[in-house]
């Protein structure tokens, strides 16, 4: 059993908690507040110090780690809940009707193939809660099982239901003005997307919503505009896809050089907080890369209801989740 947190990590908690997810920056600042010690300065003493949270709060299934925002690559810290549903998570709040148009919208926004990971406002306004009520066994009859909340969500309900997720970060509005992905919803969906076989990124392993593509059609591989940075820079000359051998453009690359502010994050995946689960991922990534590309993506999405509580199973067993994700239909 490990030793007991003191006041400075209960601080920590306290901060992420209330008002996380936090970016590296504020959550720097605080750290330097509690501690005295700059992470940027004492990273051993920083992550030493998030270790020691993650030993504790993982007996109440909880967990404190750094996850990229995919828009704009920048890191945030945050406590996630690795039991807790989205009901749960959103239910103080939400109604069972926004919940489910939030579902909606998540599935559209992964679902695009151009890996943009976002939506038109109005292709947001047209989702459809129907699809979303619960069908384990898709019956002819669902009709007749639409919540009378679903059908008469109206559409000044479904831009209400938009403004507050944006508001709350499950969702947000990209530098293009389109709806994308919140930070919460990239922490909380982690294991969503994996079992919802969101290809991941060939670098770091997160899910590749906001991503490029392998110039060669036919191949899986996706890279983050910030890893693919990082991948090829350290490789000069040789841009060849980990995938397929195809040369990736270098324009994309160049364009992407002075986005990266300075001071920004060194984090690699090798860190522990970011690192995650990454080894019992990699069998799952190598998976994906063998699976058709085109039809499999079209196929209707597990539900998020589950995700959460399919985390400790999934570690257990991926490819058992995989293929009963597969099966299952859309709620
Ligand atoms: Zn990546
Ligand atoms: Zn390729």
């Amino acid at each position: 059993m490990s030793q007991q947190l003191g006041w400075k990590h209960h601080a920590l908690i306290q901060a992420l908690m209330s008002r996380g997810p936090l970016d590296e920056k504020e959550f720097h600042e605080i750290f330097i507040g509690i501690t005295g010690k700059n992470p940027a300065t004492h990273p051993q003493i920083f992550n030493d110090c998030l270790l020691k949270i993650n030993k504790e709060l993982a007996f109440v299934q909880f967990e404190l780690r750094a996850c990229r925002n995919q828009y704009n690559g920048k890191v945030y810290y945050g406590i996630i809940n690795n039991v807790a549903d989205e009901q749960s998570k959103l239910g103080t709040k939400y109604s069972v009707p926004q919940i489910a148009f939030y579902k909606g919208v998540i599935e559209a926004i992964v679902q695009d193939m151009s890996t943009q990971g976002c939506i038109t406002n109005i292709e947001a306004l047209n989702v459809h809660l129907e699809n979303q009520v619960q069908t384990e066994q898709a019956s002819q009859d669902s009709q007749s099982h639409i919540p009378a909340a679903f059908k008469s969500f109206s559409l000044s309900q479904k831009e209400k239901a938009l403004n507050d997720l944006i508001q709350d970060q499950w969702l947000c509005y990209t530098s293009d003005g389109k709806i994308g992905l919140g930070i919460r919803s990239f922490f909380d969906l982690r294991s969503w997307f994996r079992n919802n076989d969101i290809p991941s990124c060939d670098v770091c392993n997160e899910a590749g919503v906001k991503a490029l593509t392998c110039p060669n059609e036919g191949c899986p591989v996706r890279l983050h505009d910030y890893c693919l940075k990082k991948k090829f820079s350290q490789r000069k000359g040789s841009r060849a896809c980990p995938g397929c051998g195809t040369e990736w453009p270098g324009s994309q690359c160049q364009e992407e050089d002075h986005t990266n502010t300075p001071g920004q994050s060194q984090m690699t995946s090798d860190d522990p907080i970011m690192r995650g689960k990454r080894r019992k991922v990699k069998a799952e990534a190598v998976e994906a890369t063998q699976a058709p590309p085109g039809p499999e993506r079209a196929k209707r999405l597990r539900s998020c209801k589950t995700e959460a509580v399919g985390t400790a199973e999934n570690e257990a067993s991926p490819s058992n989740l995989r293929r009963r994700s597969r099966r299952s239909s859309r709620i």
